[in-house]
């Protein structure tokens, strides 16, 4: 029968040993990564976390047997000699290749089937879909690569702690099963089995709680938080995802923004050795749209935009990138599916190929003006005609995109940069309404509380987001602390005082027994990560991710409730 006992524990791991390691006698455990036979001789790469080893079994050796059964993925512990590889089979591109294992006996640990996913080829793996990684995800996490990026998140959260830990902040865990937190999404809802039509929401962020821990007087808070938010598929987004959240009491907007800074600065330093300069840019919100089209401006290149006419309520506005020479093939594609999602009165390009070639394409209605931009070899210019925010925006799509592809972004470059000062509130298009830009929960800017009541959307926030190579990845303000403002912010999203005390009845009593002044901020770990790793997508970062259809094809996730669960919950009217 199948032994599940073993013998071989392993004395050292396949991807540590060295030249100095010439002539010990080790053990080592792992999987088979391949297998090839040269002549008579067997090499086996072996492969364990650390990294790959050249495993050699020659006829001679005890361990041939055995070694002619392996196949693909077959768990083994290999006893040999360590020993240095003749000069002419060094691989200088294996940390291990100046050396080999001789092997003198191999035991089987456990076999693999055939395996459903190609992993011992990145070729074949860049043609597999993602249901199938998916569905085999365990075996996708064998690949280096996939590995190499959960590797690197455990060392940020790892650095993240500490640092965090050193400056004196406390690890503390808030609930999941609680109630709305509105982040501006729609909540998971838990039905209660003990307390019939009742729900519990998952939490959207930990923000009301980790501001009752300031009132609480705990003063530096961090958590690495699941969040959970419901909403409609979209391009990389996760029903679940990451925040590494903190709070901290008695401080200013700028004492938060310098300690992320030092974070930032302290995990750049530990996990990529990079060192960031610091201060980051800061631009306020308005600036970030009228020089760059977008709050999440993407500073690798310095392209900026500009206004070349106004007339009236119309802006003719531009901006110049190098590298759009080469592209003059895409561009017209790229600008016309950009278009589609702004309503203007025109937009267009012109590019100017090296060798001087030009390539230009207008649509709609474009001023004369466009002609007077004057381009360099190489060079390329968008424009857009409508009103000010259409166009801008529009433009500022397209500089973020086509920046990504000119060629002009050096690999490992990371650009950090704060927005502030986003508008307090903005319009729910369906509703009419007022709506908070980040969370009900942000104060707004003293000087702008006159403001209020008869222009709300000129109040400005005491927010920031972080945003690194064009992507959020932190966003946080200075937190309302005094119970009347926070009322009268509810108020003016259109909440009625019961409405008030229903939900939030638990934070304004709580505003009312001494809070503290406090703000924080929140990481989106999972972007943060795939910033940091060169990835598109949060799903390659994340050890078992949901597909773009919020489902899980490996467990099946979700499932319908088995029907001894739904007995308890007969006040659930199931259609
Ligand atoms: N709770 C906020 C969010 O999830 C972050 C914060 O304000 O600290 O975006």
């Amino acid at each position: 029968m199948d032994s599940i006992s073993w013998r071989l524990k392993r004395t050292y791991k396949c991807g540590e040993l060295r030249s100095k390691d010439a002539g010990k006698e080790v053990i080592l455990n792992g999987w088979v990564h391949s297998i090839r036979k040269v002549g008579r001789v067997i090499f086996i790469l072996l492969r364990d976390r650390s990294g790959i080893v050249q495993v050699v079994v020659t006829p001679k050796s005890q361990a041939f047997p055995a070694a002619k059964e392996l196949d693909r993925e077959f768990v083994i512990a290999v006893k040999g000699e360590v020993r240095l590889r003749p000069k002419n089979q060094v691989n200088p591109d294996m940390p291990t290749g100046e050396i080999e294992v001789a092997a003198h006996e191999i035991e089987v640990l456990n076999e693999s089937k055939p395996l459903p996913l190609p992993i011992w080829d990145e070729s074949l793996m860049s043609t597999t879909s993602e249901a199938n990684r998916l569905r085999y995800r365990y075996l996708d996490l064998r690949r280096e690569k996939v590995k190499n990026n959960i590797l690197l998140r455990a060392k940020v959260v790892k650095a993240m702690r500490d640092f965090y830990t050193s400056k004196g902040f406390i690890e503390v865990e808030t609930p999941y099963l609680g109630r709305s937190t509105p982040e501006g999404a729609r909540d998971f809802l838990v039905p209660s089995r003990l307390h019939p039509r009742k729900f519990y929401a998952l939490t959207q962020s930990p923000q009301l709680f980790k501001q009752l821990l300031m009132v609480a007087g705990l003063e530096k808070y961090f958590q690495v938080a699941r969040c959970f938010r419901d909403e409609d598929p979209r391009a990389d987004r996760q029903p679940e995802f990451t925040q590494f959240d903190m709070e901290i009491s008695f401080v200013t907007r700028e004492d938060v923004m310098s300690v992320v800074e030092e974070s930032m600065k302290y995990v750049f330093r530990e996990v990529l050795n990079i060192d960031l300069p610091t201060p980051f840019p800061r631009f306020t919100y308005e600036e970030a749209i009228e020089r760059f089209g977008t709050d999440k401006p993407d500073l690798r290149f310095p392209s900026e935009l500009h206004t070349l006419l106004e007339d009236g309520r119309l802006y003719l506005r531009y901006f110049k990138m190098k590298g759009l020479g080469k592209m003059c093939g895409t561009l017209q594609s790229k600008l016309k599916e950009a278009a589609k999602n702004f309503s203007l009165k025109g937009y267009g390009f012109r590019a100017v190929d090296l060798g001087s070639k030009e390539c230009s394409e207008a649509m709609g209605v474009l001023p004369e003006d466009v002609k007077g931009v004057e381009l360099e070899e190489g060079e390329g210019v968008v424009f857009a005609y409508g009103d000010f925010a259409t166009a801008s925006q529009f433009l500022g799509v397209l500089r973020n995109a086509l920046g990504r592809e000119a060629g002009i972004v050096k690999r490992n470059q990371y650009s950090f940069v704060w927005v502030t000062d986003f508008p307090l509130f903005e319009v729910d298009e369906e509703t009419g309404r007022l709506i908070s830009k980040h969370h009900p929960f942000t104060s707004p800017r003293p000087e702008d509380i006159p403001l209020l009541d008869k222009e709300p959307l000129k109040v400005k926030a005491l927010s920031y987001d972080l945003v690194l190579n064009g992507y959020e990845v932190a966003g946080g303000s200075i937190r309302i602390h005094k119970r009347w403002l926070q009322e009268k912010m509810f108020s003016l999203m259109g909440l009625s005082k019961e409405e008030m005390i229903d939900r939030y009845g638990f934070l304004l009593e709580a505003l009312e027994f001494g809070a503290p002044p406090h703000g924080g901020i929140a990481f989106g770990l999972d972007r943060l990560v795939a910033v940091m790793a060169g990835e598109d997508s949060i799903r390659d970062v994340i050890a078992f991710p949901k597909n773009k259809e919020m489902a899980d094809p490996m467990t099946g996730s979700p499932a319908e409730a088995p029907p001894e669960y739904l007995k308890d919950l007969t006040w659930l009217k199931l259609t």
